[in-house]
């Protein structure tokens, strides 16, 4: 049995951390095109000089870029059993990207995770000083928040049609988080 699913939700939402929890407990890989350019990035790669001067301002890297790298790490091994994709689709255009890369591997679900931005701001500017993460800052977190609400949130709405979204509240301790989680994968 294979599965397929994207978490989704706005920066400092906890995706990464709940992905990795996830992901070990379903035993499937985590992608996350965050992590993958940040690889990039410390690598010195062609790619990470490309894509470092969007996410140091906190925009989308181009389309192009993203989805070239995606498709190569999808088209990896591991991934065989399903996947948990974090930080992607992140605009409307990249929802039918996926689609395109997936063929028929048809996603099982879409979890998003929905924290209010107080709590954000606050867990993002923490998680700076923490992981020394550069567009942490306060104003590269405005722009991120802003391009999330513009490019990011209706991608929700799209798998919300197709019945595929699944909304987790977001706040509290992680292992609950993590405990809401698995029950909605459960239950696709
Ligand atoms: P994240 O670790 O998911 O918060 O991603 C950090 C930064 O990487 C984002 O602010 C974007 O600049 C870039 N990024 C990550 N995923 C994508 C994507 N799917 N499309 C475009 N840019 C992305």
């Amino acid at each position: 049995m294979t599965t397929r699913l994207v978490i989704f939700g706005a920066p400092g939402a906890g995706k990464g951390t709940q992905a990795e929890r996830l992901a070990q407990h379903l035993k499937i890989p985590t992608i996350s095109t965050g992590d993958l350019f940040r690889s990039h990035i410390s690598e010195g790669s062609e790619l990470g000089h490309l894509a470092g001067s969007y996410i140091a301002r906190g925009e989308l890297v181009p389309d192009s870029v993203t989805v070239e790298m995606l498709k190569e790490r999808l088209a990896a091994k591991d991934t065989k059993d399903g996947f948990l994709l974090d930080g992607f689709p992140r605009n409307p255009a990249q929802v039918d990207l996926l689609d395109e890369l997936l063929g028929d591997e048809k996603l099982d679900g879409v979890l998003e995770l929905t924290v209010d931005e107080d709590a954000i701001v606050e867990r993002l500017l923490k998680r700076g000083i923490e992981q020394g993460r550069t567009d942490d800052t306060e104003d590269v977190i405005r722009t991120r928040l802003r391009i999330y609400r513009e490019q990011t949130a209706p991608v929700a709405k799209l798998y919300a049609e197709r019945g595929l979204l699944h909304s987790i509240d977001g706040m509290g301790e992680i292992d609950e988080v993590t405990e809401r989680l698995l029950k909605a994968v459960s239950a696709l």
